[in-house]
């Protein structure tokens, strides 16, 4: 079955919205934070820890999964959640995001953080087909176009897919825009059809594009709102600065059918999260709370806590007294911040456990909050 959306509660101050989606593994509370995991793990957890925290939704990247192990090892391991032994939603995306990330370099990635590094690959062209690639991974070369992402995504078998779409560089000028959005809707519509041949218990969202031109913005939400989508990515340039962010959403979102769930691709931090809640976002991905705990930063109700400052090495308090997850009930936070010092790996898993933990309680008190009218 194709997801089911249902509104709960509707804020009476602002456009914010508690909602459920309800798939085939479970149920998605929203507003939601959608962790990323890339390799079809986060890092430096498994699925049993990830299971504890209580995460609902986990984004997984097919442009990784494609070429490690490759789609056909994991449908032949039965799809990815039993690959990956996960009982629970997950999201993949087209691949497009990491191809143009290499083919535009540093532009797009400094702006999204959706699991896109530098990588060596290359793009060797761009044709109406889609894309042809060499493979960071051993040279070899792959054509990426809607079908071929789309079979890639059957393989995954992910509860929510992504159709494949051109990712324009953010410095491009209007007549380029344009024609990048055209070829974009082209490829999604491409996609739909590939998708709706073998719906497989998959839903599909649409990627609504345009920059930062309201113009285009609402060229693509109107185009994608006439197809049978399921839901709405925002996707594309969403702006260089937190103010043209809000300013695209506020402008983009009330242009999407209602009645079906968004979700906003790749955003920072979290104080541009706390900004995107107003305005309508019902879930919305971002590899910050992982990658911040990999490098020592630990998110706690009173701000970010730094466990690598010497001043932290003698604490025995926990990361956070108001959190209940595993860290932070077995453990100090001198004794994380001395795993740090040590280089010791338990230190990533025991701050990465924590950080998700604290995501999905903030997302939990924000639910609230919007229930009785105060965001
Ligand atoms: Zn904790």
């Amino acid at each position: 079955m194709a997801l089911q959306f249902e509104i709960i509660h509707k804020s009476s101050r602002s456009r914010a919205r508690v909602g459920r989606i309800i798939t085939s593994h479970g149920v998605i509370d929203t507003p939601g934070f959608v962790a990323v995991g890339t390799n079809g793990t986060i890092k430096a957890l498994d699925t049993a820890a990830v299971s504890g925290t209580g995460l609902q939704l986990l984004f997984c990247n097919t442009y990784h999964l494609m070429l490690q192990p490759g789609s056909k090892v994991v449908a032949e391991a039965g799809g990815l959640h039993r690959f990956m032994g996960r009982n629970l939603p997950i999201i993949t995306d087209s691949g497009g995001f990491q191809v143009f990330s290499l083919a535009y370099g540093g532009v797009t990635s400094e702006l999204k953080s959706a699991g896109a590094k530098k990588q060596d690959g290359s793009v060797l062209k761009i044709t109406e087909e889609g894309v042809l690639f060499r493979s960071y991974r051993d040279g070899n070369r792959f054509w990426l176009t809607p079908e071929s992402s789309i079979a890639a995504q059957k393989d995954l078998g992910a509860d929510i897919i992504i159709p494949f779409d051109e990712l324009p560089p953010y410095h491009i000028d209007s007549v380029a825009l344009r024609k990048s959005l055209d070829r974009t809707h082209r490829w999604e519509k491409r996609s739909l059809d590939e998708h709706l041949k073998n719906p497989n218990e998959q839903s599909i969202y649409a990627v609504v594009h345009g920059g930062v031109s309201e113009e285009l913005r609402a060229l693509s939400c109107q185009l994608l709102s006439d197809l049978p989508f399921d839901g709405y990515a925002i996707g594309g340039s969403v702006g260089k600065t937190r103010e043209e962010m809000r300013g695209m959403l506020a402008f983009t979102l009330p242009r999407l059918p209602e009645e079906k769930p968004n979700h906003l691709l790749g955003i920072g931090d979290l104080t541009s999260l706390k900004m995107t809640l107003p305005l309508g976002v019902d879930t919305f991905d971002s590899s910050y709370p992982t990658r911040a705990a990999r490098h020592g930063t630990a998110f706690t109700r009173e701000g970010p806590l730094n466990l690598i400052r010497t001043a932290v090495a003698t604490s025995w308090e926990p990361i956070d007294a108001a959190c209940s997850c595993h860290t932070c009930r077995h453990h100090s936070r001198g004794y994380i911040s001395h795993l740090f010092q040590a280089k010791e790996m338990a230190a990533l898993f025991l701050t990465t456990l924590h950080n998700i933990t604290y995501m999905v309680d903030l997302m939990a008190s924000y639910r609230d909050q919007i229930l009785r009218d105060e965001i």
